[in-house]
């Protein structure tokens, strides 16, 4: 549905965007996650064909953006950081002018009804934009994406500014609106993506460093599937024991965490669960093991290594990434 190959963008001899390639697949919701001035907002501006690549390609639905981007932009409904809005006019003028601007022909009164409907601002339709609250704008600005029932929604940091209870309703309505649209959803807030997104694809400075689902960047990252383990007694003779016990292939110790109580980071041999050796091992010797949980990686933690200011490749953890 959305190609993007080898795409760049240089602002003089700043490189914003930095030969990127991704596709999103019909009916998907790609999150397009990354921290301020990583480059989301240049690739979103190319992608609706607003803003020219230095290089690379782009296509929507077989069409090339940079080639036929009236065309192209026909297939788009694209909500930009700061949404198009002009204040001096009602919502139902703002709407009616979008609508032409569009060429849109589907019937002009259902479909503006059905959107306003669909944002909760039918409350609202006869009100001058600049008397309304930020929730309120950035639905109108919302609808105005929708006209033309376009298949490809492009959204750029959507729930920037608004209140929490506002987040949550934007977040469920792109939620719905996933179920019949494509959507590129960009915001620099991690949870926002995970609870919204079908794929991750994380920017830093304009590079991809990690395209997956939320749930295998996870696996991805922990591949080596450490756990930690927090047992009570000496330090130097449970950490003799551990060593004995089959499928631990490298121990850690973490320090006392109580009194007489100590952590390990402990790492299996590939494929090997050890668990149940470690708990007769340990139980035999009268040491009890308090504690037993995966050392894998919250998103939160994936994503801060990610984008971590000018990372030393070396550091890090794991193989190859895109
Ligand atoms: P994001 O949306 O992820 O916060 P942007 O795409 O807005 O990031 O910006 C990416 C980088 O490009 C930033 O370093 C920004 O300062 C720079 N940039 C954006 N627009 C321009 C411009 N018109 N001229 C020069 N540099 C720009
Ligand atoms: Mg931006």
């Amino acid at each position: 549905m959305i190609e993007v190959q080898n795409l760049t963008k240089r602002y003089g001899s700043h490189c914003a965007v930095n030969d990127i390639s991704f596709k999103v697949e019909e009916g998907e919701i790609l999150g397009f996650l990354g921290p301020n001035g990583a480059g989301k907002s240049t690739t979103m501006n190319i992608l609706t064909g607003y803003l020219s690549a230095s290089s690379g390609t782009v296509k929507i639905n077989g069409i090339d953006v940079l080639d036929d981007p009236n065309k192209a932009k026909s297939n788009i409904g694209y909500l930009p950081e700061l949404p198009p809005l002009y204040l001096d006019m009602t919502v139902r003028e703002y709407l009616d002018f979008v609508y032409d601007l569009k060429k849109c022909t589907i019937n002009r009164r259902k479909h503006i009804a059905e959107i306003c409907r669909l944002m909760h601002i039918e409350d609202v339709y006869g009100r001058l934009i600049k008397n309304l609250s930020k929730g309120y704008r950035q639905r109108v600005g919302f609808a105005q994406a929708l006209i033309g029932n376009p298949p490809v929604l492009i959204l750029d940091e959507p729930t920037v500014g608004l209140d929490p209870k506002q987040i949550i309703e934007i977040r469920t309505l792109i939620k719905n609106l996933g179920k019949h649209h494509t959507v590129i959803l960009s915001s620099h807030i991690l949870p926002e993506v995970e609870a919204v997104c079908d794929r991750i694809v994380i920017i830093n400075e304009g590079r991809i460093v990690a395209d997956n689902t939320a749930a295998n960047l996870s696996a991805e990252f922990s591949s080596d599937h450490r756990l930690l383990a927090r047992i009570a007694g000496d330090e130097q003779r449970v950490y003799a024991l551990l060593k004995h016990v089959p499928g631990i292939a490298d121990i850690t110790t973490l320090g006392e965490r109580e009194t007489g109580v100590f952590e390990y980071a402990l790492e299996p041999v590939h494929g090997a669960d050890f668990r149940r050796p470690l708990f007769t091992t340990l139980a035999k010797e009268g040491f009890p093991l308090l504690g037993l949980k995966s050392m894998e990686m919250s998103l939160e933690e994936i994503f801060i290594s990610l984008t971590r200011e000018k990372l030393p490749e070396a550091t890090r953890k794991g193989g190859k990434r895109k």
